[in-house]
């Protein structure tokens, strides 16, 4: 390909600019021409800054169309767009600024004084604000600017974004992704979702992630599809604007929270084309439900700030619950023993994967970029699967994978392997039961001892040594809980990830 990014974007731009590109949530509509304009005179902003190659953008601003400009702005002057979650406050903000250097930093108005301090501490010389009513200092100033740009040159090879990753598992580590990554995989999807003419993208994830930013917005950029941009996830706005998408993609939650709502019915869905899951795993029961109440079956894929995406259920062919599909055209996946030998179906291992998406390595992490690749040079994904199998839901086909979960969660109890998704199924199944998350802690015996924290379901009762006796009946007693532990709920970070790092803190 060779390009900057934005060029691959805007050839599927629409020939009609007077069209709408964005509608937004409180009636706004942004027509293609207002966003190339908008575009370029952010562009010429950052352009009139000089700032050398490989400067950061960095970015903790609410979810808007000119923050989305901000991002297609940063890649057409060829700098580095990093953006950061909108929920991190002055401590990780201290870390990612710190480690980042931004040269420039953009955030919200309200949040202004303290960052400014972080960041001008960290040497970064530019700060502006920017809010989600169309406010700040970013576009007083690009305002005055032209409202056209050239495009500067970048090749695969340059640096497009810093994304870091969502730190479930320990420390955030910045993802330096290039315009190759991004542009090969966005092109790659574009086929593989049958992305058509006419399409319509709900939006309602946020902006900082992988998920919202690339998989979502670069499809319908590229695409050339209108946005209807919901701030954030609300149940009612989804069923209002969904009449009018075709496409929606989301987090578990999403459809979670959407077959809660007794308004969510067949005549919602009416034109929606397609449903897709990722970021986390789509229990099977919600799978099945989303089937049973709108006809729609959720297409789930798998990825990660490292690698975009990976894996997917197909668009034609069968979508198989429990498992995330076949590996995307262009990307190699395997699965690997400990010692290094490939698996065969149905024998869980390390996932490992190649292809022009996987990052360049983290940043400022020399070593953890060596420690994350193979001597072959396979990026070692971090996540626990398989090929084949079966799921609640029924038997996998041989060339689908299942995320079986982190390796990092892999629980060593008694010198036995334990799969912690393998006992939530089971636990899963059970009456009365939410949802469950095992986890392993420190046990003088054991080494680490099996807990289960479970979820009831609204009403429900629940009896922790019932549950147990229920287990031992069902699987090997080194897998059975020693510990049932009956919460309200389960922690989640904002792409709705049960974080059990915190898990095994407060039960250690
Ligand atoms: P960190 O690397 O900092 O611990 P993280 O891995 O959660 O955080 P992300 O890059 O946002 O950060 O998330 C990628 C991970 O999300 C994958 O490695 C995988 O564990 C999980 N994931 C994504 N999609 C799915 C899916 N469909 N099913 C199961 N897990 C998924
Ligand atoms: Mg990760």
């Amino acid at each position: 390909m060779q390009m900057n990014l934005y060029q691959l974007l805007e050839s599927g731009f629409p020939k009609d600019k007077p069209s709408c590109a964005i509608e937004t949530h409180d009636g706004l509509f942004y027509s293609w021409d207002d966003l190339e304009k908008a575009t370029s005179k952010m562009a010429n902003l950052l352009a009139s800054l000089r700032l050398p190659q490989g400067s950061r953008v960095a970015v903790q601003v609410e979810k808007s169309p000119e923050a989305l400009f901000l991002y297609l702005a940063t890649l057409k002057a060829g700098l580095v767009y990093l953006p950061l979650n909108t929920a991190y406050q002055a401590a990780e903000i201290e870390y990612f600024i710190g480690n980042a250097e931004p040269a420039v930093m953009v955030c919200s108005p309200k949040n202004f004084s303290w960052v400014s301090k972080v960041a001008f501490k960290a040497g970064t010389k530019h700060v502006f604000t920017l809010g989600e009513d169309r406010t700040g200092t970013l576009l007083d100033r690009a305002a005055t600017q032209s409202d056209k740009f050239k495009t500067v040159k970048r090749d695969d090879d340059d640096l497009a974004a810093i994304l870091y990753t969502s730190g479930t598992t320990g420390r955030s580590k910045g993802a330096m992704l290039t315009h190759g990554n991004l542009g090969s995989n966005a092109e790659v999807l574009k086929k593989f979702w049958a992305w058509k003419k006419g399409d319509v993208l709900l939006h309602a994830l946020p902006i900082f992630h992988v998920h919202g930013l690339f998989v979502a917005s670069h499809g319908a950029l590229l695409n050339g599809s209108k946005m209807i941009w919901l701030p954030r996830l609300d149940t009612k706005e989804l069923i209002k604007h969904m009449p009018r998408s075709t496409v929606m993609m989301g987090v578990p939650t999403f459809y979670v929270r959407l077959l809660l709502d007794k308004e969510f019915s067949k005549q919602t869905v009416k034109n929606m084309r397609l449903f897709v899951s990722g970021s986390a795993p789509l229990l099977t029961e919600t799978f099945n439900l989303f089937k049973e109440r709108t006809g729609h079956t959720i297409l789930e894929r798998y990825g990660m700030s490292e690698t975009v995406m990976l894996v997917s259920n197909p668009y034609e062919g069968a979508r198989v619950g429990g498992s995330v599909g076949v590996p995307l055209p262009k990307t190699q996946v395997r699965i690997t023993t400990d010692d290094g030998k490939l698996c065969g179906v149905n024998q869980i291992g390390s996932v490992e994967v190649k292809g022009p998406n996987v990052f360049k390595g983290y940043w400022r992490m020399p070593e953890k970029t060596k420690e994350e690749f193979t001597k072959d040079g396979w990026f070692k994904t971090g996540d626990v699967g398989r090929w084949g199998g079966e799921t609640s839901a029924g038997k996998v086909p041989d060339n689908y994978l299942c995320i079986v979960g982190r390796s990092k969660d892999l629980i060593i109890s008694g010198g036995y392997n334990v799969y912690p998704k393998e006992i939530e199924s089971f636990i899963d199944d059970m009456n009365g039961v939410d949802e469950s998350a095992v986890i392993g802690v420190p046990h003088p015996d054991f080494g680490e001892a099996v807990v289960a924290v479970v979820v009831a379901k609204p009403g429900a009762k629940l009896n922790s040594d019932a549950m147990i006796a229920d287990l031992k009946g069902k699987i090997a007693n080194f897998k059975v809980p020693k510990k049932v532990i009956i919460v309200s709920e389960l922690p989640r970070n904002a792409m709705g990830k049960v974080q059990k790092n915190v898990l095994r803190q407060t039960y250690a």
